[in-house]
């Protein structure tokens, strides 16, 4: 079992993490203090990466960092990494989804996808990264109660009709982007000697 510290003050990411992770294989638990890393990375595993590695100097034990977003194949440079800046300084969660929104209006191609960079560091010499994704599209009003960030204007492919990710909080604690990462580090490490 390896026990890591998770790089991020999100409390809905760390809940998330929690209900994910099998303990037998990888426990999480928040950081002694919450760090201001600026992400400054060109792709989300430079990101990733550089939360790990402020809070592995830190605190100098085993750090799980992700780094997230949203890709929207109609306005390409104005989410990914910079997901949770999207309009600037000062908006919350709801107000960024409805700007998406406002900004997809009489856009044809609704297309997006979710990303979710984990980078599990163990020391200087051993770091890995796992990737997932969930595919979808941009609907058209704001729905549902569940998740966070973009979740009540995403509709996944998978999720099987027209609901957003807010509206399907169990599917999603199995299927999101994170959800897959997780699982595919799990896998990793419970196969790892
Ligand atoms: P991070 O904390 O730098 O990874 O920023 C990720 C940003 O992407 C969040 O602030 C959200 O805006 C968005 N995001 C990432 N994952 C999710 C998700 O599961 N649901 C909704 N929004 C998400």
């Amino acid at each position: 079992m390896i026990e890591l510290i998770l790089a991020s003050g999100n409390s809905h990411k760390a809940q998330e993490f929690s209900e994910l992770l099998d303990p037998k294989i990888l426990t999480v638990k928040a950081a002694p203090h919450k760090l201001e890393v600026i992400e400054d990375g060109l792709s989300y595993f430079a990101n990733a990466l550089l939360k790990a590695q402020a809070y592995y100097k830190e605190f100098k034990i085993p750090v799980i960092a992700d780094d997230s977003g949203l890709n929207v194949l109609a306005i390409p440079e104005e989410l990914g990494i910079q997901s949770a800046r999207f309009g600037g300084d000062g908006l919350k969660d709801s107000d960024r989804a409805h700007l998406l929104l406002k900004k997809m209006e009489g856009k044809p191609n609704r297309e997006a996808f979710f990303t979710c960079v984990l980078c599990v560091y163990l020391n200087e010499k051993e770091i890995f990264y796992f990737e997932g994704r969930m595919n979808g599209s941009i609907g058209y009003d704001y729905r549902g109660e569940g998740g966070f960030g973009y979740d009540p204007v995403f509709i996944p492919a998978d999720g099987g009709g027209e609901l957003t990710v807010a509206e399907l909080s169990d599917w999603k604690s199995k299927n999101s982007h994170r959800a897959l990462a997780v699982s595919f580090a799990q896998k990793f490490f419970s196969q790892r000697s």
